[in-house]
């Protein structure tokens, strides 16, 4: 529903991006140099409301990595095959740890805390790789489709760059493996998952793609069912309780709607009943969220009051 004019709204976008753009904290993700290439001052940010508007401002149609906002579509395919049973492989608790921690899965005997964190990630990758002929281009079909973009693909410098540089990643599946959780070949599951985390889509894609979360699992452009009512509650529960990492309880605090966000720089934020906020800056702050994208959506949500507590 509309609850504020179309003209107020893009000013105040507007606004927000122009105090964003002031911002110069954090530092741009190095842990491959595909990533470490990418020019910081880039900054964009999109508002898609279920009427179907859109309004954005600065590079909103520039392709970025979404790495880890691309959890929730893995997660999606997942929840879909393997149903109820998932949830006795991977939990739904928060972490309190940073994204790529490994001590809390020696802790919990190769159980994830959840989805969202990298150790939760490969687990799904597994499932998808075990229960997918093609889980690539499961992953693919998907997000096109969501997007409306044919174009979307997986940069294919990050994904060899991820494989080169990701031994952390690879120490968690073997982890999982050794305590019985992981069913797939280790290198070929961790392949999806650099693969998904290379995923390159534009802040505009990204707002597009999750506007179904925000109406009930329904596709508000398509009236398409994505997935069951009860789903879409529960994937934004997730985002809710550990999309934000370790910084998911501050995120509900001061902003209070579900959100991913990603080592690219990305931020998409569910408004349920009323559309998704994405925004995209490279520069992360110490969590690995983006500092720019951090203040737009939080502004935002503010700014309109949509939290949703
Ligand atoms: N590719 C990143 C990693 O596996 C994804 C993490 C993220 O975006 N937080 O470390």
């Amino acid at each position: 529903q509309h609850i504020h004019a179309p003209d107020d709204l893009t000013r105040l976008l507007q606004d927000i991006y122009e105090q964003a753009m002031t911002i110069k904290t954090g530092k741009v993700a190095d842990y491959i140099p595909a990533l470490a290439a990418v020019d910081p001052e880039q900054c964009a940010l999109t508002l898609a409301t279920l009427d179907g508007e859109t309004f954005t401002v600065g590079d909103t149609q520039t392709q970025f990595s979404i790495q880890s906002v691309s959890k929730i579509f893995g997660l999606m395919l997942a929840m879909e095959r393997l149903g109820d049973e998932l949830w006795d492989r991977v939990k739904m608790e928060p972490s309190g740890q940073a994204f790529n921690s490994i001590v809390q899965l020696e802790w919990e005997k190769g159980i994830p805390r959840n989805p969202m964190i990298n150790a939760g990630a490969i687990l799904i990758s597994d499932v998808l790789v075990s229960h997918y002929s093609a889980s690539k281009n499961a992953v693919l079909s998907l997000v096109r489709s969501l997007c409306g973009n044919e174009a979307v693909y997986a940069d294919h410098e990050v994904h060899e760059s991820e494989k080169d540089h990701g031994h952390r990643n690879a120490a968690l599946a073997h982890l999982m493996k050794s305590f019985g959780n992981i069913d797939s070949d280790v290198e070929e599951l961790l392949d999806h998952y650099f693969w998904q985390c290379a995923l390159s889509m534009s802040c505009e894609n990204l707002a597009r793609s999750f506007t179904f979360l925000a109406n009930d699992g329904v596709c508000p452009f398509s009236k398409k069912q994505i997935m069951s009512k009860r789903d879409s509650q529960r994937i934004n529960a997730l985002l809710s309780t550990s999309g934000m990492y370790d910084q998911s309880g501050e995120f509900a605090f001061t902003v209070g709607v579900p959100a991913k966000s990603g080592v690219g720089g990305g931020i998409v934020a569910v408004v349920p009943d009323f559309g998704v906020i994405s925004a995209w800056s490279p520069r992360l702050n110490e969590f690995g969220n983006s500092a720019r994208g951090m203040f737009m959506v939080r502004e935002v949500a503010n700014k309109l009051g949509l939290s949703v507590y």
